[in-house]
């Protein structure tokens, strides 16, 4: 990051590896964000010749995932550092494409949960996209509620049913547009009702192959912020999934539910530091530069003030996401701090980035600069993830 760097005790291999993403996310990321946000088509965001699979082949290549391994040699609290540091400097880059990147393990997770060999092979393998299929044209915070307290039967009709056949499993129904990486996705860790013979019991978690006879796709997502972070609708017309592919049952998902959402919110609350600090890092930057008065506007004591004020909100929320993300590490998931992080980073994000848009005046507004584009992508993922007045509600019952 350009800001000071106060990290007391940051070993030479974490360094190593902060650097490596950092100049991942100014080289490749950043300049490949504003080209995708640029395009009025969202279908061109993805076509076959997008600078999308560049950023994507690029991002394998840096082997990230290896720092979660246990064999890394990293111990849990440096591996818990890591992944906040990598996330907030992915988000510092270009935060679609940081979620991008980040949903797309999503079936890998649910793949290891399971234990199955199998299954492992065939969806934690290193080049597959992959989605988090959760939200539904009729549940949108419904969803996210009961992710965390399951009560599907006051909730009404499901727009996505999974049920038992025999052996296997019959999917039907629809997910909602804002699945990211719903148009792209290889596989989804779908999260819909289960109905296991005696009519639906609950939600759970099943492996989907996107190219399973049955799936079809709708037209990608055109939306204000966020525009790299492909989203689009996914249809199950009669999709038969083996038993073995539900991996959650809906007797299992409170607790998995809790641990997904705890696990999302809190890398959301790394990913929206990275963009927080990028919009401080911008703002800071012109006020160094421009001049009125005779001289920088940084010079200018309300500029400054307001330059502090960014500057103890992006290292407050950095400071509570550093914390969350140790604590899930070493003690288990809290998904109240988890909410509190995410709540915060975005909310952070959103202001920082208003805040440099009133720095850089009318330039701020102008499509020119990269600032507006920034606003953009944080107003969006305080509705990303959950809106949060809904995630503070239900955080405030755990309190
Ligand atoms: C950028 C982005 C990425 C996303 N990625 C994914 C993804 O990968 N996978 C996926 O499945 N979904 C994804 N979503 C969907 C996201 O989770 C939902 O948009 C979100 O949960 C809100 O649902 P909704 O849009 O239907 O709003 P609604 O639920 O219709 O809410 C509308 C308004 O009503 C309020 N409200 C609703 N219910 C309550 C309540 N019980 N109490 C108080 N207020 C309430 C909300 O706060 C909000 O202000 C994404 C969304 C965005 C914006």
């Amino acid at each position: 990051m350009s800001s000071i760097d106060i990290e007391a005790d940051l070993s030479p291999e974490e360094t190593e590896i902060r650097s490596l993403v950092h100049r991942f996310a100014e080289e490749v990321m950043r300049p490949a964000g504003i080209a995708l946000d640029a395009m009025a088509d969202p279908q061109d965001v993805i076509a076959e010749n997008s600078i999308l699979w560049d950023v994507y082949e690029k991002h394998r290549a840096l082997g990230l995932d290896a720092v979660a391994d246990p064999a890394s040699g990293f111990t849990p609290a440096q591996q818990a550092r890591l992944s906040s540091i990598i996330a907030e400097e992915l988000g510092w880059g270009d935060s679609g494409l940081a979620i991008s990147f980040g949903v797309t393990n999503f079936p890998k997770t649910l793949a290891m949960l399971s234990g199955k060999p199998h299954l492992i092979e065939q969806f934690a393998r290193p080049n597959l996209v992959g989605c988090w299929a959760i939200t539904e044209p009729g549940h949108g915070s419904d969803q996210i509620v009961y992710t965390a307290d399951p009560k599907i039967e006051t909730l009404g009709k499901p727009n996505c049913i999974a049920r038992k056949d025999g052996d296997s499993w019959l999917v039907n129904g629809q997910k909602a547009a804002w699945v990211s990486n719903g148009s792209i996705a290889d596989a989804a860790a779908l999260f819909c009702a289960v109905d296991e013979g005696d009519g639906i019991s609950g939600v759970g978690g099943l492996l989907v192959d996107l190219h399973s006879q049955g799936v079809s796709r709708g037209k990608p997502l055109n939306k204000i912020g966020q525009r790299a972070l492909n989203q689009g609708e996914i249809f199950f017309d009669d999709v038969r999934l083996p038993g073995d592919h539900l991996v959650v049952p809906p007797a299992a998902y409170a607790m998995f539910g809790d641990a997904g959402l705890t696990q999302a919110n809190s890398g959301m609350g790394s990913v929206f530091v990275g963009c927080a600090q990028a919009a401080l890092d911008m703002a800071l930057a012109y006020a160094k530069e421009r001049i009125q008065g005779g001289v920088a506007i940084i010079e200018h004591q309300s500029v400054r003030a307001r330059l502090f004020e960014m500057f103890r909100k992006v290292e407050a929320a950095r400071g509570l996401n550093r914390r969350v993300v140790l604590s899930n590490a070493i003690n288990g998931p809290k998904l109240q701090y988890a909410i509190a992080s995410k709540v915060t980073s975005t909310q952070t994000a959103f202001d920082v980035a208003s805040s440099a848009v009133q720095i850089f005046g009318g330039n701020g507004l102008s499509l020119e600069y990269p600032i507006e584009k920034i606003l953009r992508d944080a107003r969006a993922s305080m509705i990303e993830d959950g809106c949060n007045d809904v995630l503070g509600l239900m955080a405030a019952t755990r309190l």
